[in-house]
């Protein structure tokens, strides 16, 4: 038996999640957000569970590549454009789009062969101050594309860097307004948290990332409040019972002190399959389908759970991670961080399987 420790994706969640997208922008055309390996995912499966999309965005020239040798006609878009002159004939010849956001890359594009038909993504500055054009560099920017006979279609391009939060979109979407003012291109700018909370940035083309994967990208809320279906779920199993007596300290340094004595499982599962070795006792992690708490350090191979309220629980017994029924972004918050890291995260040694 091989160690018990595996992720299901579920490729009607992501099914599912692709049309919440759609329900909130509806006249919108949608890049589902595939970087990362769709984060943490698998390219592949995900692509193939979301090919409703009209298109796929990425980072990486590789995946973009064997996106379209995999038979993608969909548009695909590269969020970071290109790096260096060399990767251009690759880039025409796949019919790859790609984010222009800086001016070596505009000098880069003078090389580009007249009849190439790259499509081009202008990446405004609106205020990420990440990428981006600033307003002052745009206008001779937008020139310069609309006059290379080797670019097709230019759209415009921003990202918010508040949309999840209080401070919201308008003062980017001022900046971008401003800009776009009059120039009649294709527009995208909503990444998942805009998809549901601004439809003023709907526009041509929206850019939902981790909705797509059931992970809320806002901090008060889960994905499963808002509509969300999770598509990763991590488990394994427990390898080992012990009985704590009052005193006994379990694991590295000792984090977890027993106050009374208390049965621990300990799961195969640990940092280096993508567990955050950051989360706290306490976390949550679900046994026999009861939820429960984690007790001690996260060790490289193993953590510990806490097995008070599970009276049942053995060694085989089923242990949930994360994904369905423990919310992925209450082990981030546990851990200090969010869903997104998690997902991303997690480790090619673990065996994945998909299910409809
Ligand atoms: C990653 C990314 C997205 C998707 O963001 P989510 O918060 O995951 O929806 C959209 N646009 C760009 C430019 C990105 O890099």
């Amino acid at each position: 038996m091989a160690r018990p420790i595996f992720a299901t994706i579920n490729l009607g969640a992501l099914k599912h999640n692709l049309a919440v997208a759609r329900g909130h922008a509806p006249r919108s055309k949608a890049f589902a957000v595939v970087k990362a390996n769709a984060y943490g995912h698998g390219l592949a499966r995900a692509a193939r569970a979301l090919r409703e999309a009209e298109g796929y965005a990425l980072l990486e020239l590789e995946d973009a590549v064997a996106l379209r040798d995999a038979g993608c006609r969909q548009r695909i878009l590269l969020l970071e454009g290109f790096f260096e002159p060399g990767e251009l004939p690759l880039l025409a010849a796949h019919h790859l789009g790609a984010v222009v956001h800086n001016r070596d890359q505009l000098r880069i594009l003078r090389h580009l062969p007249a009849g190439a038909a790259l499509d081009v993504f202008l990446k405004i500055n609106t205020g990420m101050n990440r990428l981006g054009f600033t307003a002052a560099e745009f206008p001779d920017a937008l020139r310069a594309l609309q006059s290379n006979p080797g670019v097709a279609q230019v759209t415009l391009m921003t990202h918010f860097a508040n949309a999840d939060e209080l401070r919201g979109v308008q003062w980017q979407m001022e900046v971008f307004d401003r800009l776009a003012n009059g120039v009649k291109l294709p527009r995208s700018l909503a990444n998942s948290a805009a998809i549901f909370r601004y439809a003023e940035t709907h526009a041509d083309w929206v850019r939902p990332g981790i909705m797509l994967y059931g992970c809320s990208p806002f901090a008060d809320r889960i994905g499963t409040e808002i509509g969300l279906v999770p598509a990763m779920t991590l488990e394994s199993r427990i390898i080992a019972v012990q009985r704590l007596k009052r005193g006994d300290t379990l694991g590295y340094g000792g984090l977890f002190t027993a106050e009374r004595d208390l049965r621990v499982g300990v799961v195969a599962c640990g940092y280096a399959d993508g567990y955050p070795r950051h989360a706290r006792n306490g976390t949550p992690i679900m046994v026999e389908g009861t939820m429960t708490r984690t007790l001690g350090r996260i060790s490289m191979d193993m953590l510990c759970a806490d097995l008070t309220d599970v009276p049942g629980a053995q060694v085989g017994s089923r242990v949930v991670l994360w994904g369905e029924g423990v919310p992925v972004e209450r082990v981030a918050e546990a851990a200090g961080t969010i869903g997104y890291e998690l997902l991303c995260g997690l480790a090619p040694r673990v065996p994945v399987r998909e299910r409809e």
